[in-house]
C-alpha cells in the first residue's frame, strides 16, 4: 500500500466515475457538438452565477487563456509572490500574453486591497507598464490551502472597479474553499470577471478545468483556447467525469479537510517539526526542526511507502484527497507519531 500525499492530483477515477465516463454521450467539441461538455460548461456557469464557461484540459491553460483575455502585450498583472500563474505555469504569462507580474508580498499567498491599490502603476505615467489585471488564488496552493476572507475580496473588487482592472480568480481549489467556509459560489461569480475551477484536484477526475466568465470576455475564449492548442474533440468522456464529481465528490472534501487537520495536529506536537502552517483545507505545510535532515526525513517516509512533497526552503507539503483512505490515514498518523 503506497500512501501518496504529494498532491490531490494523484487520484484515479472511482468505479462510479469510470461508469460515467464509459456511458458518456460525446460529439466533436471543436464544433461545440459534445452534449456532455456543453452540459458541464452550463453547470459550472450556473453554479457560479456567471454568463458562460469553457472546458479546458488543464488549469494552467485556463489561467493562461484568462490572462490573455484580460490583457495586451506590455501590460502588467498584480498577484501574490507565490501565485501559481507566476511560479508554476512555465512563465506562460510572458510567453503567451507578453505580460509582466507585479508581485505582492502577501500572507500565505493572499493579498489585501491596500496592497493591490499600492501596486497599481499610474496609468498616465507611460514609463511603467499599464496595470490591467489582478489575479487571486483561492484556496492558495503554495500558501497551504488558505482561504480568502470574502470581505477582503470585495474590497479588492472595489479597487479593480475604481481603476478599471480585470479581476481573475485562479480557483483550482475553489471547491475546497466553498466547502470549508460554506460560502455561496455565486458571490464569487458576481465579483470576478473570470474564474477557473479544476476537476483534477480534490474532485478526482483524470483531467479538466472549466473557465467561467462574463459573456463579453468569454466571446474570445474559444479562439484563445484554440491558439493555445486546447481545442479537443470527443472530450465529453472527461466532462462526464466532471459532472459525476459535481454530483458525488463535493461534500466529501470536508473529509479531506478533517484528515489534514488531524495530520497538522500530530505534526504540531512532533519534536522534529519546527512549525506547521495554519491548516484550513486539504493542504498541510510544515517545516522540520533545525538539525533534522530533510532528505533523510523524506527517504525514511519513502521506506514506509509514504510520499510527500518537498517545496524547497525547508517547506514540506502533505495533501489529502479522495484516494487517501482511513486505513492509510491511521498508518500515516502512527508513522508520524513514532518517527524519531
Ligand atoms: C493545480 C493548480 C493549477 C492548475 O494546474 P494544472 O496542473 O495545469 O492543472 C492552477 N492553479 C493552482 C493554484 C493550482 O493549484
Amino acid at each position: 500500500m503506497t500512501i501518496d500525499l504529494r498532491s490531490d492530483t494523484v487520484t484515479k477515477p472511482t468505479e462510479g466515475m469510470l461508469q460515467a465516463i464509459m456511458n458518456a454521450q460525446t460529439g466533436d467539441d471543436v464544433y461545440k457538438e459534445d452534449p456532455t461538455v456543453n452540459e458541464l460548461e452550463r453547470r459550472v456557469a450556473d453554479f457560479l452565477g456567471m454568463d458562460e464557461a469553457l472546458f479546458f484540459p488543464t488549469g494552467s491553460m485556463a489561467n493562461q487563456a484568462a490572462i490573455k483575455l484580460h490583457t495586451q502585450p506590455g501590460e502588467q498583472l498584480i498577484c501574490d509572490k507565490w501565485a501559481h500563474v507566476y511560479n508554476y505555469e512555465g512563465g506562460g504569462v510572458s510567453f503567451n500574453s507578453g505580460v509582466s507580474c507585479k508581485l505582492v508580498d502577501g500572507d500565505r499567498g493572499m493579498i489585501t486591497a491596500q496592497q493591490v491599490r499600492e501596486s497599481i502603476n499610474p496609468p498616465d505615467f507611460y514609463h511603467s507598464p499599464l496595470t490591467s489585471l489582478v489575479c487571486l488564488e483561492n484556496t492558495t496552493n503554495k500558501g497551504g490551502g488558505a482561504c480568502y476572507d470574502l470581505a477582503e475580496i470585495e474590497k479588492i473588487k472595489e479597487v479593480c472597479d475604481t481603476h478599471k482592472l480585470g479581476f481573475h480568480l485562479d480557483g483550482a481549489r475553489l471547491m475546497n474553499a466553498l466547502v470549508a467556509t460554506g460560502e455561496d459560489p455565486k458571490r464569487y461569480g458576481k465579483m470576478f470577471d473570470t474564474v477557473t475551477l479544476c476537476f483534477s484536484k480534490g474532485l478526482g477526475t483524470p483531467l479538466g478545468t472549466v473557465l467561467a466568465g462574463t459573456s463579453e470576455l468569454m466571446k474570445n475564449a474559444i479562439r484563445v483556447r484554440k491558439i493555445l492548442g486546447g481545442g479537443m474533440r470527443q472530450v465529453g468522456f472527461m466532462a462526464a467525469a466532471g459532472l459525476f464529481a459535481l454530483d458525488n465528490n463535493v461534500d466529501r472534501l470536508a473529509e479531506d479537510h478533517k484528515k489534514a487537520l488531524n495530520i497538522a495536529d500530530v505534526l504540531s506536537h512532533a519534536p522534529y517539526v519546527s512549525k506547521v502552517e495554519r491548516t484550513e483545507t486539504n493542504i498541510v505545510i510544515f517545516y522540520l526542526a533545525e538539525g533534522v535532515n530533510e532528505e533523510k526525513f523524506m527517504t525514511d517516509l519513502e521506506n514506509q511507502q509514504i510520499r510527500i512533497s518537498n517545496m524547497g526552503q525547508g517547506k514540506l507539503r502533505v495533501v489529502t484527497h479522495l484516494d487517501y483512505t482511513n486505513t492509510m490515514h491511521d498508518k500515516f498518523l502512527s508513522v508520524l507519531k513514532n518517527y524519531a
